[in-house]
């Protein structure tokens, strides 16, 4: 069979936008292959997911009740089961952390070649997958011999699918062997600032080494307060620990894709813009003029941020600490 079988994503409740994203990624690949694209929507409210990933261009939805969150071994259990029963010729996991615990596990019950990381498949007689390494100074193609595989998508390298789709939802019956489940999720402790998923940030303000100190964050944070922004941050401040790591965007942090990106203080390494370069539009505040970053900004201000910010958090008609 030439279809494609996609995994879903949520959590807490909430579908993840990775989900969409490989609704795009699956479609893609399905229509290289000249096959379906079906989607497998574990656990949780799965008819409301099911609902949410009915997006134009899927064939057929899959829903396995089971538990409330992510369950590496109903996961794994449950798309062995689902593989077997399609027939897929090509399976795809969001390369998110729930995606990396499941899906070598499955690759290896299934016994499929798995490439991890995808940011672009091709298939022609066989599959192709791009993978980026040195914060994407270099690109890797790596071919794939088997007929069948297992790849793992870099979140927010496709767009997300919209237009309604009509796909058939129905309701797998997976065999759960309950006493194969290893762990069960009992909570959720939530660390500093953990509250904030800034990869599901539309708009984000982000500080680097230009704001020198740590008490300096106060000014962004006036900032952040009078736009209704969220804050995130270049590596140095979290190895610093003046923010807490989840706030950290590129290569080592999170990729994030929002509307608007504001980079104060930020030089634009190739590590971080890993992380940010899918934003919409990207606005840049620093005092060097050949700062890396203003190669990606579309619009800057070469200045001084101790000079900038106070005149932007007044402008927006907040308080300058
Ligand atoms: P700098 O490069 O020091 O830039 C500070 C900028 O502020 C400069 O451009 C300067 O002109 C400007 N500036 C200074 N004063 C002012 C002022 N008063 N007003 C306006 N502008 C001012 N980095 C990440 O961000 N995310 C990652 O995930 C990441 N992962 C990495 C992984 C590896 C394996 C490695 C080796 C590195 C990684 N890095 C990462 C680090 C990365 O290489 C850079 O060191 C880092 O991004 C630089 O952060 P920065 O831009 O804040 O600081």
């Amino acid at each position: 069979m030439s279809d494609v079988l996609a995994i879903a994503e949520h959590r807490r409740g909430e579908l993840r936008d990775v989900s969409l994203e490989m609704v795009t990624a699956g479609r893609d690949l399905a229509d290289q292959t000249g096959g379906d694209l079906h989607l497998a929507v574990i656990s949780g409210d799965v008819d409301d997911y099911a609902t949410q990933v009915n997006r134009e261009g899927v064939d057929a939805i899959h829903t396995v009740e089971y538990g409330e969150e992510f369950n590496h071994d109903v996961y794994t259990q449950a798309i062995e089961q689902l593989y077997a029963d399609l027939d897929p010729q090509y399976l795809l996991a969001p390369n998110s952390v729930n995606g990396m615990d499941y899906a070598p596990a499955v690759a290896e019950g299934l016994s499929l070649p798995l490439v991890t990381d995808a940011v672009d498949l091709e298939e022609d007689g066989g599959l192709t997958v791009t993978r980026e390494q040195y914060g994407g100074k270099v690109e890797t193609t790596i071919d794939v011999e088997e007929d069948h595989a297992a790849v793992t998508i870099r979140p927010a390298e496709w767009a997300q699918a919209e237009g309604d789709g009509d796909a058939d939802i129905e309701a797998f019956d997976a065999d759960i062997d309950e006493s194969e489940i290893q762990s069960t999720v009992t909570g959720f402790e939530e660390v500093a600032g953990g509250d904030v998923d800034i990869s599901e940030a539309d708009f984000l303000i982000s500080i680097g080494r230009g704001i020198d100190e740590e008490e300096n964050i106060t000014l962004i944070e006036a900032l952040v307060e009078a736009t209704d922004a969220t804050l995130s941050s270049s590596r140095p401040i979290v190895d610093n620990g003046w923010l807490p790591a989840n706030r950290q965007v590129g290569q080592s942090g999170k990729v994030v894709t929002p509307d608007v990106y504001i980079a104060i203080g930020i030089s634009g390494a190739v590590q971080h813009v890993a992380g940010m370069k899918g934003a919409d539009t990207i606005v840049a505040i620093n005092t060097d003029p050949n700062a890396p970053i203003w190669d990606l900004a579309d619009y800057g201000i070469e200045d001084d941020l101790f000079e900038v910010v106070p005149a932007l958090i007044e402008e927006f008609g907040g308080d300058v600490p």
